[in-house]
C-alpha cells in the first residue's frame, strides 16, 4: 500500500536530527519545539486527509508508474482531471490547515521537472527522465514528504553570479565520478526541515558560462553539509511563550513556517541529479514550475485561506450584531467576488492545461490563467485583509489576551466590556483568529510566495499575442496599412 499514515511519518521525523536553528538556538527535537511541531502536525493532517474516504478522490491518485494508489502530492499529472484535482487538493488543504500544505512546492516541481527531463533526454540522449522516475517510484512507494527549493538568496539582484559572491546561487563546486558537490543556500523554504526529502531546482535562467548553476537534484533532509535557519517573528515568540496553544488563533498549524537551507559542500549522487549544465532548459524549467505553483499555491490555496477569512469575518459580524447591515453585507460580498475571481483563474488554468511536451504524457496548466490567478490574488488578498479588518473593528489590533477572561482580579470587567451580541469569549477567539490573517504575515507571504508580482507581469506580457489584438482592433476601426 503506497498510502502511509501520519503516525508513520511522525516516527520517521523522530529518528532524524537535522541541524535546525530557531531564535539563535539549535532545535534538539522538532517534535517538542512548538514552532517546528506545527509543521509536523500540518504534514500529519495531510496524510490523514488522504486516509479519509470523503477526500480520497482529491487527495490520492493512481500512479502512472505502478498503478498503485498514491498520495496526490507525489503524482505526475496525466490529464486535465488530474490538474483539476491538484488544484482541488490545494484548496482543501488550505481550508483544513489555514497554513501551507508543505508538500505543495515539491509536488509542483515533480511534474515540471518530469516535463523538462523528458524533453532534454529526447534532444540530448541523456537519462534524466528515467532517473527521475526511479526516484519518483521510491517517493511513491514510501509516501514521503517532498519539499521544493528554488529560491536562491541571490545577493545583489542587479548582478549575475560571476559578478558577486558565487554562492549567492546554489551551484556545482565539484564534479566527481559518483556525483556532484553543491554549495549555496535556498531561502524561504516552506517546512523543509520536517520533510523527508527536498527537490532543488535552479532559480536562475542561466546564460552561457553559468553551466554550474543549471542544476536540479533531490537530497534527503539533514544530509551532511545541510543546515536550516528558521524564520522568527512575533508569532514565533508568542508560540514559544505560552503553555496553552489554544489562544493562538491557529493553535495546531500556526503560521506558514519557512527556513533558509544552507548547502555547504553537499554531495549529491548522480542518480539524484536531474539537470546538470543544460543552461538552455533552465528558463523553461522555472516557467513550468512557476505556472504549476501559481495555479495551486498562488491560486487555489489562497482561495482556501480567503474562505477562512470570509467565514471568520461573517462570524465576527454576527458576534458584533452588524451582520445584517447593508454595507457589511456588501463588503463580505466583495470578499466573495475576489475569492471567485481567483478561483476561476485557477480552475481555468487546470481546464485549459495541455500535454507538455506533446507525447510526454505529462500535463501542465495554462500559462496565462495560472499567472493571472497569482497576480489577482496578490492584490486581492490585501483587499480581503482590509475588508475583514474593517468589519472586525479595532479589536483585531487592540484585543487583550483571552486569559483576562479568567483573571480573578478583572474578569468581571473583561467579560462585561468585551461582550457584544455574543460573549466576550467568542469575540476574542475569532478576533485572534482574524489577527493571524489580517495583522500577521499572510499579506506579504501571499504577495511573494510563488513569485513576486513582477514575475507574473513579465510572463503575461511575454506570452500575450499583442499583434493579434492589434489586428482585431485595426479590422474593426477600418485601418489599412
Ligand atoms: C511564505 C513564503 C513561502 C515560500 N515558500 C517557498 C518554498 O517552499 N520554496 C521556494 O523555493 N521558495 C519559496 N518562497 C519564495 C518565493 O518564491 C520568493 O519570495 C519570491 O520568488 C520572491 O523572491 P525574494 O523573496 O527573494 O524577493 P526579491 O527577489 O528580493 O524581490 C524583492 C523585489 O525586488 C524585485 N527584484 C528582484 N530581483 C530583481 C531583478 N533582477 N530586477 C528587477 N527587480 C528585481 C522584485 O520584483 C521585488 O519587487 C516562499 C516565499 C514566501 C514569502
Amino acid at each position: 500500500m503506497a498510502i502511509k499514515t501520519g503516525e508513520e511519518y511522525r516516527q520517521r521525523v523522530l529518528k532524524r536530527k537535522p541541524k535546525v536553528y530557531l531564535g539563535g538556538n539549535r532545535v534538539n527535537s522538532l517534535m517538542e519545539n512548538p514552532t517546528t511541531r506545527s509543521v509536523i502536525e500540518a504534514n500529519v493532517q495531510v496524510y490523514e486527509l488522504a486516509q479519509r474516504p470523503e477526500y480520497q478522490d482529491v487527495m490520492t491518485a493512481k500512479s502512472h508508474l505502478s498503478e498503485d494508489i498514491i498520495n496526490r502530492n507525489l503524482h505526475i499529472h496525466q490529464c486535465i482531471d488530474d490538474l483539476d484535482k491538484r488544484a482541488g487538493m490545494a484548496l482543501l488543504t488550505a481550508q483544513k490547515l489555514g497554513t501551507c500544505n508543505y508538500r505543495c512546492p515539491g509536488c509542483d516541481m515533480l511534474s515540471a521537472m518530469a516535463s523538462i527531463a523528458w524533453e532534454v533526454d529526447k534532444k540530448k540522449k541523456t537519462e534524466y527522465y528515467q532517473r527521475l522516475m526511479t526516484y519518483l517510484e521510491f517517493l511513491q512507494k514510501n509516501d514521503l514528504v517532498l519539499s521544493g527549493a528554488t529560491t536562491d538568496t541571490k545577493g545583489d539582484r542587479s548582478k549575475r553570479p560571476s559578478e558577486q559572491d558565487p554562492d549567492m546561487y546554489v551551484h556545482i563546486v565539484d564534479r566527481k565520478s559518483d556525483g556532484i558537490v553543491v554549495r549555496g543556500a535556498k531561502q524561504h523554504q516552506s517546512g523543509a526541515y520536517a520533510a523527508d526529502e527536498t527537490m532543488v531546482l535552479t532559480g536562475l535562467a542561466c546564460h552561457k558560462g553559468e553551466e554550474d548553476y543549471a542544476i536540479a537534484f533531490a537530497i534527503p533532509t539533514g544530509s551532511p553539509g545541510m543546515s536550516y535557519i528558521c524564520q522568527y517573528n512575533p508569532y514565533t515568540a508568542e508560540r514559544e511563550n505560552t503553555d496553552d496553544l489554544s489562544y493562538l488563533g491557529n493553535p495546531i498549524y500556526g503560521q506558514r513556517e519557512t527556513c533558509l537551507i544552507i548547502f555547504d559542500n553537499v554531495f549529491v549522487p548522480w542518480e539524484r541529479v536531474f539537470l546538470c549544465g543544460e543552461i538552455e532548459y533552465t528558463q523553461q524549467l522555472i516557467a513550468r514550475f512557476a505556472k504549476m505553483h501559481r495555479m495551486n499555491c498562488g491560486g487555489a490555496c489562497k482561495v482556501g485561506f480567503i474562505d477562512l477569512i470570509i467565514g471568520a469575518t461573517a462570524l465576527t459580524a454576527e458576534y458584533a450584531g452588524i451582520s445584517k447591515m447593508p454595507h457589511v453585507m456588501d463588503k463580505i460580498t466583495s470578499m466573495v467576488n475576489i475569492r471567485e475571481t481567483v478561483s476561476a483563474c485557477s480552475l481555468a488554468a487546470a481546464f485549459k492545461g495541455r500535454e507538455e511536451p506533446q507525447g510526454s504524457g505529462i500535463w501542465l496548466p495554462d500559462d496565462a490563467y495560472s499567472n493571472a490567478a497569482k497576480l489577482n490574488v496578490s492584490t486581492g488578498f490585501w483587499q480581503v485583509m482590509a475588508l475583514a479588518a474593517d468589519i472586525v473593528g479595532g479589536l483585531v489590533a487592540t484585543m487583550p489576551h483571552e486569559r483576562e477572561l479568567e483573571n480573578p482580579e478583572i474578569k468581571q470587567y473583561a467579560k462585561k466590556y468585551l461582550k457584544a451580541a455574543s460573549s466576550a469569549e467568542k469575540r476574542l477567539r475569532i478576533a485572534k483568529f482574524l489577527q493571524h490573517w489580517v495583522a500577521g504575515l499572510h499579506g506579504a507571504s501571499t504577495w511573494h510566495g510563488s513569485g513576486s508580482t513582477q514575475a507574473q507581469m513579465i510572463t503575461l506580457y511575454r506570452i500575450t499575442d499583442f499583434e493579434e489584438k492589434k489586428r482585431l482592433a485595426k479590422d474593426l476601426a477600418g485601418i489599412k496599412d
